[in-house]
């Protein structure tokens, strides 16, 4: 067994951990795990306490795959409650669908019951109007929100917050291999903009046959390379978890214009490797680690790779 989290995850990987260690569904062992995610303000970036887009709304993203059945659901742009990751989870147990976005991701999550909440804290919303009012003028400040979007939202980009997600991957017990994601994805994003997390095969893939992957950060690069089943293929190729990272770490250094910044990979075989590489991503990167034999996750340090 295996539970593997990225830095993001520590709310919710000891409770990942003892499920998988209890013999549980390793699916609904991480997406308990990331519900204490998302429960937690102190992840600025997912869920309650995450941040807005460019008009100041929490606008949330999840997904799930079952690597046993290749079933996945995702949601997209979610808005008012408090476990994306639940609901996508309910996209793939309760529709002939795969993702759901928008306001029919509203519908879907209420008709399903799913817990309602304001996911924006005072502090996201103080420091969300701080950065657009350095990026406005005086009169786009007066007329706000009826300003172009696009300048605002390339240019409020705060350096410092832009982005991150929380990504789980497990084998559990009875070999099945997950992967699961929840995001409010890029700070000050343009409205309705998607990043990786919820595009399966993109931010996450799994397929009990090979293994699993999941990517944070720049989702504008991951969807370009369909980074997670590009790593899986990889492993389907017969090379190893470290060649088919690398292979998909080289795909990404292609990418030359666009928006390129970093990409973490995170990476599970079925034989209970894992590998974690961070390209182009500022500061040391953290995940955790949970094997069975271990007492408790453990954090470590990922591989970087600077081009930079
Ligand atoms: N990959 C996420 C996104 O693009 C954010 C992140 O992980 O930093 O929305």
């Amino acid at each position: 067994m295996i539970l593997i989290a990225n830095s993001e995850g520590f709310p919710g990987v000891d409770v990942s951990a003892q499920k998988l260690h209890t013999g549980g569904d390793g699916l609904r062992a991480i997406v308990e795990g990331i519900k204490c995610v998302e429960a937690d303000p102190r992840v600025r970036t997912v869920g309650y306490g995450g941040w807005p887009n460019v008009l100041g709304e929490m606008e949330l993203d999840a997904s799930v795959m079952d690597g046993n059945t290749l079933r996945t659901g995702a949601i997209g742009a979610l808005k008012g409650y408090s476990h994306p990751v639940e609901v996508a989870y309910r996209v793939m147990t309760d529709l002939n669908h795969e993702i759901l976005v928008g306001e029919g991701a509203g519908i879907f999550a209420d008709e399903i019951g799913a817990s309602r909440g304001d996911n924006l804290i005072e502090d996201s919303k103080r420091v969300w109007w701080e950065k657009l009012e350095q990026a406005m003028t005086d009169e786009e400040i007066q007329q706000f929100p009826n300003v172009p979007l696009a300048p605002l939202s390339n240019n409020a980009t705060d350096p410092e917050r832009v982005r991150d997600t929380t990504v789980f991957l497990s084998l559990d017990h009875s070999k099945k291999i997950s992967a699961a994601t929840s995001t409010s994805g890029w700070a000050w994003k343009y409205p309705g903009r998607l990043g990786d997390s919820p595009i399966i095969g993109a931010g996450s893939y799994a397929d009990s046959r090979y293994g699993a992957c999941a990517c944070t950060h720049t989702g504008e690069m991951s969807i370009r390379c369909v980074t997670s089943h590009a790593v899986v293929m990889y492993l389907k190729m017969g090379w190893s978890l470290d060649e088919a990272v690398y292979e998909a770490i080289k795909d990404l250094q292609y990418l030359k214009d666009g928006y390129t910044e970093g990409v973490t990979i995170h990476a599970i075989d079925k034989h209970n490797n894992h590998k974690v590489v961070s390209l182009n991503c500022p500061g040391p990167i953290t995940y955790w680690i949970w094997k069975d034999g271990m007492a408790k996750p453990e954090m470590r340090e990922a591989e970087v790779i600077s081009t930079r």
